[in-house]
């Protein structure tokens, strides 16, 4: 049975959970370190499973560059273009946001370091804040995809967007179905959550840690999503400074 969409409430509002808060949370220090060769051991593949580009920067970048020449071992799949990113914008249009974020997205992976001649990519062109429309289509396409043993990464089913949420119910019901190892990562959880918040999974959570150096790398690479960190005109950036800080922390939270 595949899980049914939850009643829709718009938890992304307001400025959020701060960094300095969840600096204080003892349920995030109580979460166990994991290493990167047990979340993607030598000879299995890293499928992505991205809702938006710049989602896999933002969740997994240390995850990414731990593939640092395994790039043949990577399959990343961005299942819509973010066209929909600037709904009332001149400069930002749809159709020009379909050419610029997988462009973005690809100097991003090239930031952190990776070979991306050689990593592999599925564009699924959903349209962008409608996934759930077409949840079965994607489920569809995802099981001709996923293999039997490998890890894949997605957007937590109830990180509290949309997209996110459905993209997770898909991949979680196709690794489920083809005997794969599912990743999920929060991306919005981290600004409606709070910091000892019981609806987050903390018994399934795990954290990578970063060193600086590949945090370093996944700054510069978030920064390579230009229609997303910059303002536009006198609306704010899409990404504003407190929700990239949340997401910069030393460590990459996944659920298992
Ligand atoms: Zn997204």
């Amino acid at each position: 049975m595949r899980e049914q969409a939850a009643q829709a409430e718009n938890l992304i509002v307001g400025a959020g959970t701060s960094l300095a808060e969840w600096q204080t949370s003892l349920a995030l220090s109580r979460v166990p370190i994991i290493a990167h060769h047990q979340l993607v051991p030598m000879g299995r593949r890293l499928v992505v499973v991205a809702p938006h580009p710049d989602d896999e920067v933002l969740g997994c970048a240390g995850i990414l560059s731990g593939m640092k020449g395994r790039e043949a071992d990577v399959l990343m799949i961005a299942v819509t273009d973010g066209e929909g990113s600037h709904p009332e914008s001149l400069e930002w249009t749809p159709s020009r946001l379909c050419q610029q974020r997988p462009l973005e997205s690809l100097h991003a992976l090239d930031r952190l370091g990776l070979d991306t001649r050689v990593l592999n990519w599925r564009r699924l062109r959903l349209p962008d804040s409608r996934v759930a429309e077409h949840e079965d289509q994607l489920v569809d396409t995802l099981m001709d995809i996923i293999r039997p043993g490998d890890r894949v990464i997605s957007t937590w089913r109830r990180d509290g967007h949309c997209d996110h949420e459905s993209t997770g119910r898909a991949t979680a019901y196709v690794t489920t179905q083809q005997d794969a190892c599912l990743i999920e990562v929060p991306i919005w959880a981290w600004h409606w959550a709070g910091p000892e918040d019981p609806r987050i999974p903390w018994a399934r959570a795990h954290k990578l840690m970063l060193d600086a150096r590949v945090l370093a790398s996944k700054r510069l690479a978030i920064r390579a999503h230009c229609s997303q960190v910059s303002p536009d005109g006198d609306t704010p950036a899409v990404l504003e400074s407190e929700t990239l800080e949340r997401l910069l922390q030393p460590f990459e939270m996944v659920f298992l």
